[in-house]
C-alpha cells in the first residue's frame, strides 16, 4: 500500500481538532466584506459590534451565564492566566494563599510559578490513583488568607472529571473565589456556572472544533480582577487589543455546535472508547488504564503497555497513519515523565509506556478495528526487543 491509500486515523483529539464545517462556514465572511473593527461607530463597525455581541451571548448560554460576564481571550491559556494571576494580584490585599492541583495544565502550574516568585503562596492538593482531587484535602488546605481556589474540571492528559461542584462550594463557604479549567470539558460534559457555582471557567476554540488562538473567560459579576494586558478599553478593559472577530464568531459557533449535539457526540465517544479498550485489552496482555473507566470525558482513554516506550508506539503507529500522543502535547519531546501520572503514582516505567488516545466526533468504528488489529503487532514487535519483558 503507498501513502496515499492509507487510512489515516486521528486520536489525538485531546491536542486539537478540526475546524467544523459550519464553523468555518461562519467564519470566512468576517474575514472578507465584513472585515470592520468593532471599536468603530461606522457602519463598517457597527455590524462587527454586533456580531461580536452575539457571539458573546452564544457563548453565555452555553454555560447559563449571563452575556457581560464573558470575556473572549487570546485561548484556554491566556484565560488561565488572566484567572489567575489577575485574581492574585487583585486580592493580594486580602491574602498571598492559592490552591491548585497537581495535575493541572502548564498555564496553571506556570502561572502559580510565576506567582511563587512575586510572593504568593501555592498550594499544589494531591491526586488519588485515578486522578480525583479529595474534597476533604481541599477543606484542609484552606487558610484564613486563601484567596483562590483552581482545580480542572476535566483533565487533558487522562479524561478524568474532578468534582468540580463538591470542591466549588467549599471554597465558596469559605468565601474564596473558585476557577476551573473547563477546556477539555467543553461540549463533553455539561459545564452550567450556576449549577457548578464557579466564579471563573476557561473555554478555548481549538479543543471544540473551533479555531485555533481564540478562548473565552467566565467572569462572575462582582469578582475581583485585574487586566492582564493593558491597551484599549475592549473587553470592558479586561482584555485590551482588538477583538479577533472571525476566530469569536467561530468559537461560539463551535460552542453552540457541541453543546447541542452533546449528548448523542457523548454516546458515539463511550461506545468507541469502550469498545476500543474491551477489544484492546483482550488482543494485548499487560495493558493498564490511567484513569478511570466511568468518571472520565468520554473521548479520553490513557492506557499503558507494559514495557514498552510510550514514543517508540507514537512513532510506529504514525508510520501506519495513526495518530495519537504520550501525556500531553506540550510535554512531548520531553523525556521527564508526566506530571499528571506521576502525581497518580503510576510508576515511571508504566507512565513512560503511557499512550493517550482521544477520539473525536468524525472517529468511526472502522477506525476502532484499524488500530485494534495493526496495534497488537507493533507491541510485540517492541516487547520482544524489551529487555524489560519477559516473554511468556
Ligand atoms: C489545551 C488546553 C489548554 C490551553 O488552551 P490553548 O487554547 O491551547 O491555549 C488549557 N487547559 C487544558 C486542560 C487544555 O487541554
Amino acid at each position: 500500500m503507498n501513502d496515499s491509500q492509507m487510512r489515516r486515523v486521528y486520536l489525538d483529539h485531546n491536542a486539537t481538532t478540526p475546524v467544523h464545517p459550519e464553523v468555518l462556514g461562519a467564519m470566512l465572511p468576517y474575514y472578507k466584506e465584513k472585515f470592520g473593527n468593532a471599536s468603530s461607530i461606522h457602519g463598517f463597525g457597527k455590524e462587527i459590534k454586533v456580531a461580536l455581541e452575539e457571539s458573546r451571548e452564544k457563548v453565555a448560554k452555553s454555560i447559563n451565564a449571563t452575556s457581560n460576564e464573558i470575556y473572549f481571550t487570546g485561548g484556554g491559556t491566556e484565560s488561565d492566566n488572566l484567572a489567575i494571576k489577575g485574581t492574585a494580584f487583585a486580592n493580594r490585599k486580602k491574602g498571598k494563599h492559592i490552591i491548585t492541583s497537581k495535575i493541572e495544565h502548564h498555564a496553571i502550574l506556570e502561572s502559580c510559578k510565576f506567582l511563587e516568585k512575586e510572593g504568593f503562596e501555592i498550594a499544589y492538593l494531591p491526586v488519588d490513583k485515578s486522578g480525583f482531587v479529595d474534597p476533604d484535602d481541599l477543606k484542609k488546605a484552606l487558610r484564613k488568607d486563601t484567596i483562590l481556589v483552581s482545580i480542572m474540571y476535566a483533565n487533558n492528559e487522562v479524561g478524568t472529571i474532578e468534582p468540580v461542584e463538591e470542591l466549588a462550594k467549599i471554597a465558596k463557604d469559605n468565601g474564596v473565589y473558585f476557577h476551573t479549567d473547563a477546556v477539555q470539558a467543553m461540549g463533553k460534559i455539561p459545564a452550567d456556572v450556576q449549577k457548578l457555582n464557579v466564579d471563573m471557567l476557561s473555554v478555548s476554540g481549538h479543543k471544540i472544533y473551533g479555531p485555533k488562538g481564540v478562548g473565552a473567560i467566565y467572569i462572575r459579576k462582582g469578582t475581583r480582577i485585574i487586566p492582564w494586558s493593558h491597551g484599549g478599553s475592549h473587553e470592558r478593559s479586561r482584555r485590551a487589543g482588538t477583538e479577533n472577530v472571525p476566530g469569536i464568531v467561530g468559537l461560539a459557533k463551535a460552542l453552540e455546535i457541541v453543546h447541542k449535539e452533546m449528548e448523542e457526540q457523548s454516546k458515539h465517544l463511550r461506545n468507541l472508547t469502550e469498545t476500543f479498550y474491551r477489544k484492546l485489552t483482550q488482543a494485548i496482555p499487560d495493558v493498564f488504564l490511567n484513569g478511570h473507566l466511568e468518571k472520565r470525558i468520554p473521548n479520553t482513554l490513557s492506557l499503558s503497555f507494559k514495557a514498552v516506550e510510550g514514543e517508540s508506539i507514537i512513532l510506529s503507529l504514525d508510520l501506519k497513519g495513526v495518530a495519537v500522543s504520550t501525556g500531553s502535547a506540550c510535554a512531548s519531546g520531553s523525556l521527564e515523565p508526566s506530571h499528571v501520572l506521576s502525581a497518580m503514582g503510576i510508576a515511571p516505567e508504566l507512565a513512560q509506556a503511557a499512550i493517550r488516545f482521544s477520539f473525536g466526533r468524525d472517529n468511526t468504528m472502522e477506525d476502532v478495528d484499524y488500530v485494534v488489529k495493526i496495534l497488537p503487532e507493533i507491541v510485540s514487535r517492541l516487547r520482544s526487543m524489551s529487555p524489560l519483558y519477559a516473554n511468556k
